[in-house]
């Protein structure tokens, strides 16, 4: 059994600093390449092990170096690796990053293995989600598998978490996907585009995004904390104040933590509570996976 399984996409981050990030045809001298575990899938499963969820990941990484670096970052989270399949025919998903010194950065997702996920990949994965409590869901693997796991959750009976991240068109987020979502998470970029409300307030969003279809609605507002609607109403989750350093991965950290509570009964209000501070201790440190708390880490987070 599994608290969380999690069905999504791995990828090798690959960060340079520079003092001014490049325009076309330029070139910039940046600091040593740091390489480092990420993934939005990968990293909800490392902050679901971390924090000590029995944690398992459904993806695919390459017969390379970078998808060894993956599988070591998860087994020393303590995530449970037997469903990832190592494609020797395909490169590792990388990311390329490039950070200026105001944090702001400028990324390229080259998905590599990721795109070779299949709905089939999930359907021998049957009974893994079949044991879990949770599977957590996001976009960077191709959308008919994200609808295959999402589907196979319902008919277990298994509940879904979905974070539709990169964000896509409203269209093109298919309606049984939604109605499956329980909760969708989404950030404030993701809340806008996929509600059709460009300007509003988060309780604003997360109500037309359940009047589209989701059960229930998580809207993550950086250093303000959370939003969540469900059945039982609207709560708002106070961020918690702390210096942040990298906000990298901060989302998947949330995602992962809140998996992890449903999983163990939590309310969503309450599940939220925790995941904020989970997100929060994230940001404290430089990277995505590195920068997650364990549970002794976690208790050391001022309230
Ligand atoms: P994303 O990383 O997907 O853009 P957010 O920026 O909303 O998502 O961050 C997700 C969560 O991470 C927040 O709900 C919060 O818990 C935490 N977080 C993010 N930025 C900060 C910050 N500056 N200070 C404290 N917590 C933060």
């Amino acid at each position: 059994m599994y608290d969380v399984l999690v069905v999504g996409s791995a990828n090798a981050d690959l960060t340079v600093r520079v003092e001014r990030r490049p325009g076309a045809g330029e070139t910039v001298t940046g600091t040593d390449l740091v390489e480092s575990a990420g993934g939005k899938g990968a990293n909800q499963a490392a902050a679901a092990a971390r924090i000590g969820g029995r944690t398992a990941l459904l993806a695919r990484v390459g017969g390379d170096a970078y998808g060894q670096l993956l599988l070591d970052a998860q087994r020393d989270a303590g995530t449970d690796v037997t469903p990832v399949i190592v494609d020797d025919a395909a490169r590792t998903g990388t990311a390329m990053i490039i950070v200026d010194p105001d944090g702001d950065n400028s990324i390229v997702v080259s998905p590599g293995a990721n795109a070779a996920l299949t709905p089939q990949d999930v359907a021998a994965a049957k009974d893994t989600i079949a044991a879990a409590t949770v599977v957590s869901l996001q976009l960077e693997i191709p959308m008919e598998s994200v609808r295959a796991a999402a589907s196979a959750a319902e008919q277990a009976g298994t509940r879904v978490v979905l974070n539709p991240s990169p964000a896509p068109e409203a269209a093109a987020l298919a309606p049984e996907l939604l109605a499956a979502a329980d909760p969708l998470v989404v950030n404030e970029h993701e809340a806008r585009q996929l509600s059709g409300l460009a300007d509003g307030t988060p309780a604003a969003w997360a109500q037309a995004l359940r009047e589209r279809g989701a059960r229930s609605v998580v809207v993550t507002l950086g250093g303000d904390g959370a939003l969540v609607l469900d059945a039982s109403g609207a709560t708002d989750v106070p961020g918690v104040r702390v210096k942040a350093v990298d906000t990298t991965g901060a989302g998947d950290a949330f995602t992962g933590a809140l998996a992890t509570r449903l999983a163990r009964g939590d309310t969503l209000a309450e599940a939220a509570r925790f995941a904020v501070r989970v997100g929060a201790a994230a940001v404290t440190k430089p990277g995505a996976q590195p920068s997650y708390p364990t549970r002794a880490e976690l208790e050391a987070l001022a309230p």
